[in-house]
């Protein structure tokens, strides 16, 4: 039987937690000794352990037939691959960062300036865009520093709190994209490949719609309903059970940890009672 090839970092920022959603989706993947390869345990899949940077390129091949990796990988290779699905993971910003002592003027202020980078391609693309002239120098890695050594006015790279940036005596002054680990696929799956992707997908979508909310349990009395139908909508419309006692029933429903507090706290004026609050593991819409 076809087995779908993914291709996953080896090791690095995104490892844990593209395994991690493996096993989210019910998949079991054994790799005590991080070998280059191993198979699944029970779904038809193989499993590629490899540097972020080619993911796009063995996708784009055949030799894997999806990856995950971040969204900025893959704009910077610019492989003729397709983007499938947002993971929720690995969030981070592209931004222009300058010494800190200098006065920034806008993106005019690139002009003619020397810029250090690992992802030429993405900031050539938007300062061509933009009709702003630079001279990008290309780093594999240590962008930060390229300041503080004279080679470059300043970088692009990749921040997540900017504390990086501030021990090297630098200052974000433009956040160009914003980026998050994404699962790519090869373009030319046989149809066997993709029903097994479309499988998996069902399976990360149930999964991340569970992200983020939770669970509600609770009892009101009868006259209220109207108004606890209201504040938790739930999916379709919440759930209501007659409870034993005459005159309360029980409400179930589905709220998002955004609004969490402001509806408990809502639901209590109410007169709800015995709230219970429960993470949802997945949720299929
Ligand atoms: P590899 O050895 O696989 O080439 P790498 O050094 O290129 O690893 P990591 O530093 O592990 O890569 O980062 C992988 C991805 O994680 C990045 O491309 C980016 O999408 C995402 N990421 C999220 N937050 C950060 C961060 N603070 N710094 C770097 N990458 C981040
Ligand atoms: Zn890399």
């Amino acid at each position: 039987m076809d087995k779908i090839k993914i291709a996953i970092q080896k090791s690095g920022r995104l490892s844990e937690k593209s395994l991690d959603l493996l096993t989210e989706c019910g998949i079991r993947v054994s790799n005590g000794n991080r070998k280059l390869k191993t198979e699944a345990r029970n779904f038809p899949m193989e499993i590629f352990f490899l540097r972020d940077d080619d993911i796009p390129q063995y996708v784009e091949q055949g030799v894997a037939d999806i990856g995950i990796l971040g969204e900025n990988e893959v704009w910077e290779k610019d492989k003729d691959v397709q983007i499938v699905e947002q993971l929720g993971f690995g969030n981070c910003r592209l931004s222009l960062a300058i010494p800190k002592d200098e006065q920034y003027t806008g993106l005019d202020y690139f002009n003619h300036k020397r810029i250090a980078t690992s992802y030429p391609k993405i900031l050539g693309r938007f300062f061509q865009k933009k009709g702003i002239d630079v001279k990008i120098e290309e780093l594999g890695g240590s962008v930060e520093i390229a300041t503080g050594i004279g080679l470059a006015d300043g970088i692009f790279d990749i921040v997540s709190t900017g504390s990086t940036l501030l021990m090297n005596g630098l200052k974000e002054a433009e956040t160009i994209v914003r980026s998050e680990a994404v699962l790519i696929s090869n373009k030319h799956l046989t149809s066997t490949l993709s029903a097994l992707l479309e499988q998996l997908l069902f399976r990360i979508k149930a999964y991340k719609n569970g992200q983020g909310k939770k669970y509600v349990l609770l009892n009101v009395r009868n006259e209220v309903i109207p108004d606890i139908v209201q504040l938790l909508p739930g999916m379709r419309s919440p759930s209501i059970l007659p409870l034993a006692d005459k005159g309360w029933s029980s409400v179930h429903s589905v709220i998002s940890d955004d609004d969490f507090w402001e509806v408990i706290d809502e639901l209590k004026r109410h007169g709800a009672e015995g709230i219970l609050v429960i993470p949802i593991e997945k949720m299929i819409l």
